[in-house]
């Protein structure tokens, strides 16, 4: 394999990690460096302990939910944690994926995410929109002009949380990675959507929402991809159908092009973000918190956003 950068597009191949005499597989443009199989791996495992431990993100007696879509990000982090956990923390790990009914992409996915947690040992459910919303999404796109990546978003959240709930989960974790995080602000601004560039995440603990932990935050999607693909965690999967029509899609092409051109710019992106709500919680008076009229969430109007979503499409 050749080594490929954190950026778009690959770099001069220097075939030794900087490490070892093994030859690299990476090229890490930020802190110039090459590496090989098995200390990229070990690079990203630190990255990710050290997240967990600098952010407090476990406690013993955890019981964490664990979304597991069954694409790379978050089966390369159930992996991690449940090595790590297992080594550090007394704490229960239990994944749950959502079937949100995409005909062609979904049902291989799933089966991905089946095998992976037969092989770790976690416990694993399943829960769909169909039994949740009675729709798939396929359907309700087909029928009702939405957005699917924003409507499949909103579902998608309120699907795990209710299944985290059932499980008396004390936080969820998710696959969400640098590069993801990098591309949220990006689109915020882009949209002008001042309110969730301002908002401060740490917050929706207080308003009764179950603790949310990202513990790849500091590891770029290609780090993972190729962790992904030295380990043998998931093979080749199809990309969802919605994505190439999403907004995401062209901030994804932004975001890695500028990463690759100014290595380290999507962690200043972040910590950017971060400063901004932090200077907003001085000033912004919080948002009344009030309870979903139809489902009893914790949110900000009359219904959250999910039932807010059906009720429209039933009118
Ligand atoms: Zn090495
Ligand atoms: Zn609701």
């Amino acid at each position: 394999m050749n080594p490929v950068s954190a950026g778009a597009g690959e770099r001069e191949t220097i075939p030794y990690c900087d490490n070892c005499d093994d030859p690299a597989v990476y090229f890490d443009p930020r802190l110039q460096r090459h590496l090989c199989e098995v200390h990229l791996s070990q690079d990203v495992e630190r990255r990710v302990i050290d997240r967990l431990a600098r952010h407090g993100m476990i406690h013993d007696g955890d019981r964490i939910a664990i979304g597991l879509s069954g694409g790379k990000d978050s089966s390369v982090l159930l992996s991690i944690l449940s090595r790590v956990i297992r080594e550090r923390w007394d704490a229960e790990l239990i994944a749950i994926t959502v079937d949100e009914g995409i005909a062609g992409y979904r049902e291989e996915t799933i089966q991905s995410a089946v095998s992976l947690t037969k092989r770790l040992g976690i416990s694993h459910h399943i829960v769909s929109f169909q039994s949740l919303f009675g729709t798939t999404l396929d359907f309700l796109l087909t029928a009702h002009p939405l957005r699917a990546c924003t409507a499949c978003g909103i579902l998608r959240k309120k699907a795990l949380s209710d299944a985290a709930r059932d499980i008396s989960a004390d936080s969820i974790a998710t696959g969400h990675n640098l590069s993801d995080a990098a591309q949220s602000v990006l689109m915020n601004y882009l949209r002008g959507d001042f309110e969730r560039l301002l908002r401060d995440s740490s917050r929706r603990e207080d308003r009764g929402f179950i603790r949310r932990i990202k513990p790849l935050l500091d590891v770029h999607e290609k780090e993972i991809t190729l962790y992904s693909m030295v380990n043998g965690i998931t093979g080749m999967l199809p990309e969802c159908p919605y994505a190439t029509t999403a907004f995401r899609a062209e901030v994804r092409t932004l975001q890695a092009g500028i990463e690759y051109h100014y290595p380290g710019a999507s962690l200043r992106i972040i910590e950017g973000q971060e400063s901004l709500s932090k200077q907003a919680k001085k000033t912004v008076r919080p948002g009344t918190v009030g309870y979903c009229a139809s489902c009893g969430d914790p949110c900000s109007g009359h219904v959250c956003q999910a039932c807010g979503l059906l009720q429209n499409l039933n009118k």
